[in-house]
Formats: structure tokens, C-alpha cells, sequence
């Protein structure tokens, strides 16, 4: 055994108010219409907590066409989707349940109005993320523009009026350099009163701020498509842990290198189980003493309501 590693603990991490409300209504849709249901795209970007719902009774499909038995209910997805998804449930006679988490919600109808208002918007955003493609997908696509980096302001061939809105679990220091340079550029433009990216995004990236530049190594439990996950390594490289890297439930873990350290730290993302952080705490546990030091920036009490539909 090596001498005693640290293990700098962020708080909060791990799942957020949507992806809980997001999973309940999964388990409550079995509960009251029975199994299968169906669940149009992961529900939340977590390969465990979509193999566990298999089990109980989901069944997964990319599109709404791949549905064989119309007369089962299907969920969309945390993301939120496109208004042409709803339309064709409503055309093909399918019931649906909207996991859509509220603050994504929040996003869409921020659009919508700008839109009813006349105005050309810029979505700061991932391509082909499915929120982004949901929030695409509330207005005609003419009027939306998607722009990932600094580097894409300079494309931007609207005229204004114009306002911004953005994805929700972006990086909230390169999305705040994007938003100075679209105000430089169009002085006038409209955004959110409090910015879009959500409570949990921000809360994650603070606590991995302040216990990253203290760390040897630093991980991160989430999956490959969890945009919150990969935002979490890339935060805690730029404050000073180099050696941070993203951890999937069945990833091996360089237990090598994490015994020439002295601390680490450890985060998880918004859709990632308590679960698998214990895990990966076990697993180190056998290689070394340990001693956990959780650093909590802020307490969430954060919980939304279930649609109607469930109650
Ligand atoms: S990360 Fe934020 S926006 Fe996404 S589901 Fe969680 S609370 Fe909602």
C-alpha cells in the first residue's frame, strides 16, 4: 500500500433537478400505464441509468417512426425536442409524456418570443447536441443561427434586430467571452436576464474551480455525450489540473498514476449516479489508504414539479 491519497470531493456534482425529474417520470409512466414504454433518445446521457431503466420496462428508439405499438405512451427525452416531434406524436395518435427539463423549457420559449417579436437569433450552443437540435426546432430555421466559438461571431449575416440565447450546460467563461463579443458587435442585441446556462452547470463548474488547481489528477464520472461532463474536464484543465480526464462507468482507471499522487479530485456530471463515484472510490480503496475531503461551495435544493399527466 502506498501512503494516504486525498480525494478532494466536489459538491454539489451529480444529478441535477431535470435528470432526476427526467428518471422519475420514466419509472412513474411504467407505474401507472405499465410496461414497455417508450423513451425517444437517452434519456439523460447516462449508458447506467438507461440500462437500468431497460430492465424496468423501457425501450428506446432514436425516432418516433421506430415505435412498433402505437398505443403505448412515449417519453421524450430530458434535452427537449423539436416542435415537429410533438406534431408527429399528436399525428400518428401516439401519447406522449415531456421529460423536457424545465429550465431547457425556460430556453425555448426565451426563443419563441424573440421570434414573435421579430427578431433573428443566435444560438450559442453545440452542434447536433440534442438540445440544441430542440431548441433549434421551436422556430422556423431561418431565423436561428447556431455558433459554437468566438471564431463563428464573425460569420454572424443577420441584421438586427437580434437577440441571443444559449445552450444550458455550456461553459460559463467561454460562453461569457462569446456574449462580450456579440454585444460588441451588435450593441443592441437582447439576452436573458439571468443567463441561460442552469444552476446545476454553474454550481458543478464552481466546485471543480475551486478544488481542481489543488489536485494532481482530477475526474470526472459522466459519459462520452454528456455535454455537462466534458465541460467539467475542460474547467479543470484550464484552472490548473492538466491531468483531468472524463471516467465512464466501465472506463480503467490509471491506478498507476494516481499512485504517485498526493491529492485528486473528483467530480461527477449532472447525469451521473452517486453511485458510480462510490465505485470509483472503492476501486481506488484497494490500492491505498484514503482520505475524502468533500469541499461544498453551495447547498441545491433545487426539485421540479412532474407533468400532470403522472399525477
Ligand atoms: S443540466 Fe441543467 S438544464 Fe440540464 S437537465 Fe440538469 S438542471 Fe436541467
Amino acid at each position: 500500500m502506498s501512503n494516504e491519497l486525498k480525494i478532494l470531493l466536489a459538491s454539489p456534482r451529480g444529478f441535477c433537478a431535470g435528470v432526476v425529474r427526467a428518471i422519475e417520470i420514466v419509472e412513474k409512466s411504467i407505474k401507472k400505464f405499465g410496461a414497455p414504454v417508450y423513451v425517444r433518445h437517452e434519456i439523460v446521457h447516462n449508458k447506467q441509468v438507461v440500462e437500468n431503466l431497460k430492465k424496468k420496462g423501457a425501450i428506446f428508439v432514436d425516432e418516433l417512426e421506430q415505435i412498433k405499438d402505437y398505443s403505448r405512451p412515449v417519453i421524450f427525452s430530458a434535452h427537449g425536442v423539436p416542435k415537429s416531434v410533438p406534431k408527429e406524436a399528436n399525428d400518428k395518435k401516439i401519447f406522449y409524456v415531456d421529460a423536457t427539463c424545465p429550465l431547457v423549457t425556460k430556453v425555448h420559449k426565451e426563443a419563441e418570443r424573440h421570434y414573435r417579436n421579430n427578431y433573428k437569433i443566435i444560438l450559442i450552443g453545440h452542434k447536433n447536441h440534442p438540445e440544441v437540435i430542440g431548441t433549434m426546432g421551436q422556430i422556423p430555421k431561418e431565423n436561428i443561427m447556431l455558433i459554437e466559438t468566438i471564431e463563428d461571431v464573425k460569420k454572424i449575416k443577420f441584421h438586427e434586430p437580434i437577440a441571443y440565447v444559449t445552450q444550458t450546460t455550456l461553459s460559463v467563461d467561454d460562453t461569457k467571452n462569446i456574449i462580450e463579443l456579440l454585444k460588441e458587435k451588435f450593441p443592441n442585441i437582447k439576452g436573458p436576464i439571468k443567463e441561460d446556462i442552469c444552476y446545476a452547470t454553474t454550481n458543478r463548474q464552481s466546485a471543480v474551480k475551486k478544488i481542481a488547481p489543488l489536485c494532481d489528477m482530477f475526474f470526472v464520472i459522466g459519459s462520452e455525450n454528456s455535454s455537462n461532463s466534458k465541460r467539467l474536464v475542460e474547467v479543470a484543465k484550464k484552472v490548473g489540473c492538466k491531468n483531468s480526464r472524463l471516467v465512464s462507468f466501465d472506463s480503467d482507471l490509471p491506478i498507476n498514476e494516481i499512485m504517485k499522487c498526493n491529492n485528486i479530485g473528483l467530480t461527477s456530471g449532472a447525469s451521473a449516479p452517486e453511485k458510480l463515484v462510490q465505485e470509483f472510490i472503492t476501486r481506488i480503496k484497494i490500492h491505498s489508504k484514503v482520505k475524502i475531503e468533500e469541499v461544498e461551495i453551495v447547498k441545491e435544493n433545487v426539485t421540479f414539479r412532474l407533468p400532470n399527466s403522472l399525477n
